[in-house]
C-alpha cells in the first residue's frame, strides 16, 4: 500500500525560493574580485537568479544542457548555482587550477554551451577559447564599465545580459532525479572524470549536513566558505547556507590569513570551511590578531587535519574545530567528527583525539572495508582495507565514463573510495594510506603518474615513481625517485628545470633522489606502499 502524502520534486531552486521569502533581508556578502566588498540579500540574489534563468533560456539553453563556470566564490556564482540548475540546466563549475589540457578536455567532454568567467580567468580563456569546441558564448562577469577588451568569441558582459531580462519566473517543476550539477575530479589518474549530482541528491545531501550531528548549519550563522565553488560546490555551503537562510561571506581570490582574519572580523563570521593549508595561514595571522571575535566553529577537511592544529584551535583560541572526510563523488561529505552524548564528560585531549579522526558517517552514508581481495573487514579500530561506500548522494558512476564507472563501482554497487582505512566501532574513520596514486597538496591533486611520465621523459632517466610526502603547509608535497640511465648521472636541478616547462610550477617535485632500483609487484606495477615506507624519513628541503 502506498503512503498518502504528497510527492513534491526536490529541487534546487526551492532553496532560493525558500530563502528568498522567509530569510530574504539576510545578507550575502562578497570580496570582488577587484578587492571591494560587495552586499546582497537572499530575496536580491533569487530576483536576480531568475533574471538570469531568463537570459539562459533567451540564449537558447535547455534543460540538461550543460554551462560552465569558472570563477572565484563570490555573488554572481552564487546567482549561477540557482538560476542554471533552476531551469533544468546543468551547472559545471570548472576547477581554473588544473592543467590547461585538463580544463581544455573537460568542457569538451562535458559539452558546455556557455561559459562564464570571473575576469581574473579571462586571460586562461582566451588561450583555450580556440579548442573549447562546443561553446556558443562567453559570459564574463562583471559590468560594462569593467569589461575588458577581450578576443574571445560572442563574449557577453554579465550584467547587462540580465539586465535585459525580466525578474518574473516561476521556477519550473520537473523530475528530482535531473541532472543539477557536476564537478570533475582529477582525484585518480587518467582524464578527469565527471560527478553528475541530481537535484534529489543535492537536497538530500544538503538536509544531512545541516543536521545538529553533522555540520549543524544555521540561520544565526555567518558561513564563509573557503573552500572553492569550483571544488566540489564549495562542500554544498552554497546549498545548506541558503536551506538555513544564514548570512554568506565569500571571500573572493584573496585566501590568504591577513585577508581572511580581516573578513572575518568585519563581517562577523561564525563558521567557516577548508583545508588545513587555509587555516595554517589564520593561525599565523591570529598570533599577532587575536581571534576573529564571532568565530565559534571551523570545518577542516580535504585532507587530514593535523592533531596539533586542531589542539591550538581549541586550546588556545576555544573554537571547535569538526573534521570532515569526503569526496567530489560524494556531494562531498561522507563524516564529519562530531562528539557523541558519550563523550561529553571527556578530558579535552580525548576529545581532540577523536577530532583528529576523520570522523563518523552522517545518516545517509553507509561504509565498508575490503582487503585486497574484497572480503570485507571488521570495523573493530584495528583491521584497515579500502573504503567502499554507499547512499543517495554518492555516484552511481561518471558521466560518459563507462571505463571509470565500472572500475569505481565494484559488483554489490558500492562506490570504491580509493582511501585506505580502518573503522571503529562507533564508526570513526581512521585514514591510513590511499590506494589511488595521487598527492593532495593545498587541497588539489597532483597526478604521480603525469608527474613521472614527464620524468621520464628525460634523456638519463630510466624509470621513475613519484610519492608525496607529508609537508608541514601543503599537507602533502611530491617527492621524484629517479634510477638514472647506465653510465648518465642526471642532476637534480636538471630535472626539475626539464619538467618546468611541461607542468604548473605548484605541481613540481619539492625534491628529486637517485636509487639504483625500484620495487614492483608480481605485474611489474611499481610499490608505492614500498617506497612511501622507504621514504618516509625523507626530509623535503623547506
Ligand atoms: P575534497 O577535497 O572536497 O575532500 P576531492 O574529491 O578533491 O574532495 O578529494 C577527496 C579525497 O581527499 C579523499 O578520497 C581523500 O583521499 C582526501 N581527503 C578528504 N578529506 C580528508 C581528510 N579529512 N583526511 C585525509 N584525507 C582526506
Amino acid at each position: 500500500m502506498d503512503g498518502l502524502m504528497m510527492d513534491r520534486p526536490l529541487l534546487v531552486s526551492s532553496l532560493i525560493a525558500h530563502a528568498g521569502r522567509y530569510h530574504g533581508d539576510t545578507e550575502i556578502v562578497s570580496r570582488t574580485v577587484e578587492g571591494s566588498i560587495h552586499r546582497t540579500t537572499y530575496a536580491e540574489t533569487e530576483r536576480r537568479a531568475k533574471r538570469l534563468a531568463n537570459a539562459l533560456t533567451r540564449l537558447g539553453i535547455k534543460p540538461g544542457d550543460r554551462i560552465a563556470t569558472l570563477a572565484w566564490n563570490g555573488y554572481r556564482h552564487f546567482e549561477l548555482y540557482f538560476g542554471i540548475s533552476g531551469i533544468g540546466a546543468v551547472c559545471h563549475t570548472i576547477n581554473p587550477r588544473l592543467f590547461h589540457e585538463q580544463i581544455e578536455y573537460i568542457a569538451n567532454h562535458a559539452g558546455d554551451r556557455l561559459l562564464f568567467v570571473d575576469l581574473t580567468f579571462v586571460p586562461l580563456v582566451e588561450k583555450l577559447a580556440e579548442r573549447l569546441k562546443p561553446i556558443r558564448h562567453y559570459v564574463i562577469m562583471t559590468d560594462e564599465a569593467h569589461m575588458p577588451a577581450t578576443s574571445l568569441p560572442n563574449a557577453l558582459c554579465y550584467e547587462t545580459l540580465i539586465a535585459a531580462e525580466s525578474d518574473k519566473l516561476v521556477w519550473p517543476e520537473f523530475d528530482e532525479r535531473s541532472a543539477c550539477s557536476m564537478c570533475y575530479t582529477s582525484g585518480t589518474t587518467g582524464n578527469p572524470k565527471a560527478a553528475l549530482y541530481s537535484n534529489r541528491s543535492t537536497i538530500l545531501h544538503t538536509w544531512a549536513v545541516c543536521s545538529a550531528d553533522a555540520i549543524g548549519f544555521s540561520s544565526t550563522d555567518a558561513i564563509c566558505p573557503i573552500v572553492p565553488m569550483f571544488h566540489a560546490n564549495a562542500w554544498g555551503v552554497p546549498y545548506s547556507a541558503t536551506m538555513v537562510g544564514a548570512k554568506l561571506v565569500f571571500p573572493g581570490a584573496a585566501l590568504d590569513g591577513p585577508s581572511l582574519c580581516e573578513l572575518f572580523e568585519s563581517e562577523g563570521v561564525t563558521l567557516a570551511l577548508g583545508v588545513p593549508t587555509v587555516w595554517l595561514g589564520l593561525l599565523k595571522e591570529m598570533e599577532t590578531r587575536g581571534k576573529p571575535p564571532k568565530l565559534a566553529r571551523l570545518l577542516v577537511g580535504g585532507s587530514a587535519a593535523p592533531r596539533a592544529m586542531i589542539e591550538t584551535f581549541e586550546k588556545k583560541y576555544g573554537i571547535t574545530v569538526m573534521h570532515g572526510w569526503g569526496m567530489t563523488e560524494m556531494s562531498p561529505v561522507g563524516t564529519l567528527s562530531t562528539m557523541k552524548g558519550k563523550h561529553r564528560e571527556l578530558p579535552l585531549d580525548d576529545r581532540i583525539a577523536i577530532k583528529a579522526t576523520q570522523g563518523r558517517p552522517m545518516y545517509g552514508v553507509e561504509m565498508k572495508i575490503v582487503d585486497p581481495e574484497g572480503r570485507r573487514l571488521p570495523h573493530d579500530g584495528v583491521a584497515a582495507g579500502e573504503l567502499l561506500v554507499r547512499g543517495p548522494w554518492i555516484v552511481s558512476g561518471y558521466f560518459n565514463d563507462e571505463k571509470a564507472t565500472k572500475a569505481a563501482i565494484d559488483e554489490e554497487g558500492w562506490f570504491r573510495t580509493g582511501d585506505v582505512c580502518a573503522i571503529d566501532p562507533d564508526g570513526y574513520l581512521r585514514l591510513t594510506d590511499r590506494a589511488k596514486d595521487v598527492i593532495k597538496s593545498g587541497g588539489e591533486w597532483i597526478s604521480s603518474i603525469d608527474v613521472e611520465n614527464a620524468a621520464m621523459g628525460h634523456p638519463d632517466v630510466a624509470e621513475a615513481a613519484v610519492i608525496g610526502l607529508p609537508h608541514p603547509k601543503w599537507s602533502e608535497r611530491p617527492l621524484l625517485i629517479v634510477v638514472p640511465k647506465e653510465g648518465r648521472s642526471p642532476t637534480k636541478e636538471a630535472l626539475i628545470e626539464f619538467l618546468s616547462g611541461r607542468m604548473a610550477k605548484w605541481m613540481l617535485p619539492d625534491d628529486v633522489v637517485f636509487t639504483d632500483e625500484l620495487p614492483h609487484t608480481a605485474t611489474g606495477k611499481l610499490l608505492k606502499t614500498k617506497l612511501r615506507e622507504t621514504y618516509r624519513a625523507h626530509r623535503l628541503p623547506t
